[in-house]
């Protein structure tokens, strides 16, 4: 899906941590929040998430999430029909049907998402009441949040910091006695996160908790006696409502490649005043065969030439892992929203002379790519046809966002995921 929106020009004169951003505000091209969803339900096991929509978005959907569909998705679309769409009908009677047939069926599921799309926002359906009352109506079995996946104005990655939000408030408070705890922050396939646990007992950092568990009935608790480390960029809600908890936010680069998990794992050790020696002996094996697995990517990378369109919010932490452990030039680095606080500490790693930009005008920016030639383009799925049609290589955007590429045995794969397209490109011989 295409959202294209219009707004002032470009500001070239602004300035983040002391460097150059050239502010762009016109048409863009991004996919709706609702993408979310198909990351979110393979990581929430007992959680259903219904978008309450209309045929575009059932179709958005399936097509975004068709190689995943198994037997029993875990997500549905209670279609909004023409009527409804009308005011002829009782949207909240047929809503309490839809939820009730889908919980008779499936009993499995413990958490109920409601998420709002654009045509439901356009009717003005209150979805956070309709969530209280079915809430009220299955508890304690069965627990219904609501929030917005709808397309108009987002990133498809704000999707996730819209559900997670909508966690927060349900989060059990920590105990007054509770000790010090950790919690990370955003979505990370189960493989990865196993093996930051592993990490963070061998530094002597626990409890360690992740937001979103594996299971609902598993909700991190959280207060003032909790650190939060983000594990995704994209957070800016979630990272909001957890401080209005009382939670802390420890400030960190992200966790991609060898310098990026070495500096995340860090931030955590140096809040909890872990001796430097023992860091070093926790860190250096994984750290050593990230550095090892990098090697092997280096030839195929050094010197490639990177332009990144604004998309996936990740744009940042992905540039600085491409140019300090790869050797990559990067062209532009464009980010929908640079969010200063979150990304200080990448900005402080990336090289001075990288050109980054904020916010999108698609046509301008596009005639700045084709005129550098990039060696890869990392851009969204509505422009990659396009460019490869025009001979530029691409990769998608989303592709990143879907992988587990975080942490030190994972950084070889995320390079790979650079190296395929131009190997691709290479063989084919264009
Ligand atoms: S939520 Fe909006 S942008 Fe997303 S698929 Fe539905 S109609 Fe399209």
């Amino acid at each position: 899906m295409n959202c294209l929106t219009a707004h002032s020009p470009s500001d070239k004169g602004a300035v983040r941590n002391g460097r150059p951003l050239l502010r762009e505000r016109g048409q863009h091209e991004v996919f709706c929040g609702l993408t979310g969803i198909i990351w979110l339900h393979r990581k929430i096991q007992d959680a259903f998430f219904l978008i309450v929509g209309s045929r575009t978005c059932a179709h958005l959907m399936q097509s975004a999430a068709g190689v995943m569909i198994f037997a029993e998705p875990r997500f549905g679309t209670a279609v909004i029909e023409e009527r409804d769409l009308a005011g002829l009908a009782d949207m909240h009677g047929e809503l309490n049907r839809v939820v009730e047939n889908l919980l008779d069926r499936r009993p499995d599921i413990r958490l109920l998402f409601l998420v709002g799309s654009c045509p439901s926002e356009v009717i003005k359906l209150d979805l956070e009441r309709a969530a209280e009352h079915l809430s009220r109506a299955y508890a304690p079995d069965v627990r219904v949040l609501a929030y917005s996946g709808s397309g108009i104005e987002t990133t498809f990655t704000q999707g996730e910091d819209a559900c997670l939000a909508s966690l927060v408030p349900v989060l059990p408070q920590e105990p007054d006695t509770a000790d010090r705890s950790l919690l990370v922050v955003g979505t990370l396939p189960d493989v990865v996160e196993d093996q930051f646990l592993r990490l963070f007992t061998a530094l002597g950092i626990e409890p360690v908790r992740f937001l979103p568990p594996r299971r609902s009935t598993d909700l991190p608790a959280v207060g003032p006696q909790t650190s939060f480390l983000l594990a995704q960029p994209f957070l800016d809600g979630t990272v909001r409502a957890l401080e209005k908890r009382g939670a802390q936010r420890l400030a960190a680069p992200f966790p991609l490649g060898a310098e990026g998990t070495t500096a995340w794992l860090a931030a955590a050790a140096a809040a909890w005043g872990i001796d430097p020696e023992r860091f070093q002996q926790a860190t250096e094996l994984g750290k050593k065969r990230a550095e090892r697995a990098l090697e092997r990517y280096r030839d195929r990378l050094a010197g490639k030439r990177v332009f990144f369109f604004p998309d996936s919010q990740l744009e940042v932490p992905l540039a600085r892992f491409l140019a300090n452990e790869l050797s990559v030039d990067l062209v532009e680095v464009g980010t929908p929203y640079f969010h200063q606080d979150y990304l200080a500490p990448e900005v402080d790693l990336l090289p001075p002379d990288v050109t980054l930009s904020e916010g999108q005008h698609v046509d301008k920016q596009l005639e700045r790519c084709r005129a550098a030639r990039p060696d890869l383009v990392v851009c969204g799925l509505g422009l990659a046809n396009p460019l490869e049609a025009e001979g530029l290589t691409t990769k998608w955007s989303i592709e990143l966002v879907f992988s587990p590429i975080q942490g030190y045995e994972q950084a070889g794969d995320l390079a790979e995921l650079f190296a395929q397209p131009l190997d691709r490109r290479q063989r084919l011989g264009v």
